[in-house]
């Protein structure tokens, strides 16, 4: 049977940088955090990624006890998809209890990075010490998992230096799929096509222009037009673009919007706090 998530399933943008925070004022529109979603299905709160928009998010949740259970999932271990971590207030709060799901290049990798990062010398409280009950969980690429509330994750290797996985998230009769931290090839864009086929909402990554690309081959990133071609392939209904390089202030985001919309009508540019109905 089918699970019920209530009216709607929620996910919400709490950073859209890639690689380096931008806190300027010429780049607030869209944001200056580093990667990091929430989806929201009934009591069932996901975490996609823990750049530094995991602070905001964390502030709010730790005023919030109706969230049930906190699921963490982390495409790779870059520093920008981790570094919101010791701000994360629920980590203080000794009744959570936080699941924490990634890939692992060895056994133990997640636990022990993470631990590593978060502790001295780099940070004066261990993540080992904090006061919330923590459950790791390593995940294979092409794997199928069952999450708290009945949320199906399954998995997909991302184009990426690194372990990087790609996530498909079914929540009742709704598909999400993370794309971010991936540099498309035709091989890539045929798979990822089959693993996002009819998404709901497909997360793309769009770190550079079509201009400055060229420049970056084999970084592990794309382009919203190579967001758009896939999406086309793959039916996606809404198709959000996210992971934009620092360097772009507001001016070069909404130039490229702009661009986008004019093309695509489904896709648009990821804005920090942004929520997306699914
Ligand atoms: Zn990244
Ligand atoms: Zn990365």
């Amino acid at each position: 049977m089918e699970e019920d998530y209530g009216k709607q399933i929620q996910v919400t943008c709490w950073g859209c940088r890639g690689s380096c925070p931008a806190p300027y004022e010429n780049r607030l529109q869209f944001g200056g955090n580093t990667s990091c979603y929430s989806v929201e299905a009934g009591n069932e709160l996901l975490i996609l990624d823990g750049g530094t928009g995991l602070a905001g998010l964390g502030e709010t949740l730790a005023r919030r006890g109706d969230v049930k259970t906190i699921t963490i999932l982390f495409s790779h271990l870059h520093l920008d998809h981790i570094s919101g971590i010791p701000f994360f207030k629920p980590l203080y709060q000794p009744e959570r209890t936080i699941h924490i799901y990634g890939g692992e290049e060895r056994p133990g990798e997640l636990r022990s990075s993470l631990e590593a990062v978060m502790g001295p010398p780099y940070w004066p409280v261990s993540l080992k010490d904090c006061p919330a009950r923590l459950e790791y969980r390593s995940l294979e690429e092409g794997q199928r998992a069952v999450l708290p509330g009945g949320i199906i994750l399954e998995t997909m290797r991302a184009n990426h230096p690194g372990r990087t996985l790609l996530y498909r998230i079914t929540a009742g009769n709704k598909k999400i799929v993370y794309g971010l931290d991936c540099e498309m090839d035709s091989q890539v864009m045929e798979a990822l096509a089959h693993f996002a086929r009819d998404a709901d909402l497909m997360i793309c990554d769009a770190q550079y222009s079509p201009e400055d690309y060229p420049g970056h081959r084999g970084w592990g990133h794309s382009t919203w037009q190579d967001g758009v071609r896939l999406a086309k392939r793959c039916g996606a209904k809404k198709v959000c673009f996210s992971h934009f390089a620092w360097e772009y202030d507001d001016r070069d985001l909404l130039k490229m919007d702009r661009e986008l919309r004019r093309i695509f009508a489904r896709g648009f540019f990821a804005k920090e706090r942004m929520v997306i109905p699914v």
